[in-house]
């Protein structure tokens, strides 16, 4: 009997643990997407043109091994277990996943396949190493990074697989519309379409990962907060649709010299990807509850969303996020610190805005790090003080980050760049800071 492989954010035919162990059973595959409004109705619009080109760049891969891409639009579990009667599947096989959402998923696909006499299998390949996998004495998961990262790099132990070469569909399925057509086109998601976003797709990716291995990552740990420079990889759509194999990408990286202070980003992924497994809540409860007393400021955040808080660096992070739908970490560091430890609104709001624009956005990684800086998170001194304009000033030197992302102050001359409300002629049009920044 046929096996379903439900892809769902590992959309990728190399090192694709599900697929690869489909194959190997010998039996026809049928690789299934669908499309589930419970999903992409709240999903950022960059996200889901991301997603549109990863599924057509995923469907041609199969294709050209012989196979197709079928494709469906509505609950994922019915729509799985329609697809099971219709190939009379006898198992399904998909990656396994942490978020609330995708644990309850995985609970219900288990329940009403087994009712219908389908078997359901989870492989690993979302994170390098498997949430769970180092579990700490006395504890079900690791807290802080610096123990969990010691065990890491040792917890290595899977095998890169590789891409199938010969695919067919079981005779009488149809692959379904285009990606376009089941993802509900422009009229579905939430917030803008970033003019400037990246485009999506196993192969894309590809290029990116090797351009980035042969180039900026020799030098990753010594320019990687340089703002301006944007010196770090670019890779983190990529990962979060799983385009990219993180496995892959950061057994490629260890080879490469230098590569290792980049990997280590990676076990900072697989590190929110843990606490989130135990941590489900995470989207909406404090992971480490302080007591912190939040304000009600609905001024504060539209100027903080719109770029318009009148410090400098806070809004070309701001306004990055909206013309691209990324941002530089160094800046989601110093915008996130802006919202919750100077205008002391809850962090929460911060992340769901971070969530509507950003192509990367992903509950374990954004929640994990609005926490963090928030002080609610594994931070181990979650009273750090954080001063702007150090940040500023040491992060963006010369002001060609902020130059570029906010246009009232390009011919702003100098370091009053960083502190525009000092200049002799302040600029048009730029407001006045929201609050008084102390040296
Ligand atoms: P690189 O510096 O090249 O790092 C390589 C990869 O490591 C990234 O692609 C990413 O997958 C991972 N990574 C790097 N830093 C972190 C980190 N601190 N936590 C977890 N993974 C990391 N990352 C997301 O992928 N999705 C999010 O929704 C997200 N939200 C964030 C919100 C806040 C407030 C902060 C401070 C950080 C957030 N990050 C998020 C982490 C980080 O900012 C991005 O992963 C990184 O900026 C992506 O750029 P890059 O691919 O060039 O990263």
């Amino acid at each position: 009997r046929p096996t379903i492989v439900l892809f769902t954010r590992d959309l990728r035919v190399r090192d694709q643990p599900a697929l690869a162990a489909a194959v190997d059973r010998g039996a026809p595959v049928v690789p299934l997407f669908v499309a589930d409004p419970a999903i992409t109705a709240r999903a950022a619009r960059n996200r889901i043109a991301y997603l549109c080109e990863a599924l057509s760049d995923l469907r041609g891969a199969l294709r050209a091994a012989g196979g197709g891409l079928v494709l469906r639009r509505g609950d994922t579990v019915r729509e799985t277990i329609r697809v099971a009667r219709e190939t009379d599947a006898g198992r399904v096989h998909l990656s396994a996943d942490v978020s609330a959402f995708a644990s309850a998923r995985s609970a219900r696909l288990h329940r009403e396949a087994a009712a219908a006499g389908v078997e359901v299998a989870e492989f690993p390949g979302v994170t390098v190493v498997p949430p769970g996998e180092p579990v700490p004495a006395g504890g079900d998961h690791y807290k802080v990074f610096t123990p969990y990262w010691r065990v890491w790099e040792s917890c290595r132990r899977r095998d890169v697989v590789a891409a199938p070469t010969r695919l067919g569909l079981p005779p009488g399925i149809a692959e379904g519309g285009s990606p376009e057509d089941v993802l509900g086109g422009a009229d579905e998601g939430v917030g803008d379409l970033s003019p400037l976003r990246q485009s999506g797709g196993e192969r894309a990716a590809r290029r990116r990962l090797s351009a980035w291995l042969s180039g900026g990552c020799s030098s990753y740990e010594q320019t990687h907060d340089d703002l301006a420079a944007a010196a770090t990889s670019r890779l983190s759509a990529d990962l979060r649709f799983g385009c990219l194999s993180p496995l892959e990408a950061a057994e490629a990286a260890c080879a490469t010299p230098g590569g290792r202070a980049w990997v280590r980003q990676l076990a900072w992924r697989d590190f929110h990807h843990q606490v989130t497994a135990a941590f489900p809540g995470i989207a909406v409860r404090d992971y480490r509850p302080r007591g912190a007393r939040w304000r009600d400021d609905e001024e504060g955040l539209e100027a903080w969303r719109r770029g318009r808080t009148g410090v400098p660096i806070v809004d070309a992070g701001m306004r990055q996020l909206m013309s691209e739908g990324f941002m530089h970490n160094r800046a989601r560091m110093i915008t996130a610190a802006f919202l919750t430890r100077y205008l002391r609104v809850h962090w929460r709001n911060g992340a769901a805005h971070f969530h509507t624009l950003l192509t990367d956005g992903d509950i374990a990684d954004n929640c994990g790090n609005w926490q963090w800086v928030a002080g609610t998170g594994n931070d181990t001194r979650p009273n750090r003080r954080f001063n702007l304009l150090r940040q500023s000033r040491r992060f963006d030197p010369e002001g060609t980050y902020i130059r570029r992302h906010v246009a009232e102050l390009a011919d702003l001359p100098g370091a009053d760049v960083h502190t525009p409300w000092r200049a002799r002629t302040p600029p048009i049009g730029y407001p006045k800071p929201l609050v008084e920044l102390g040296e």
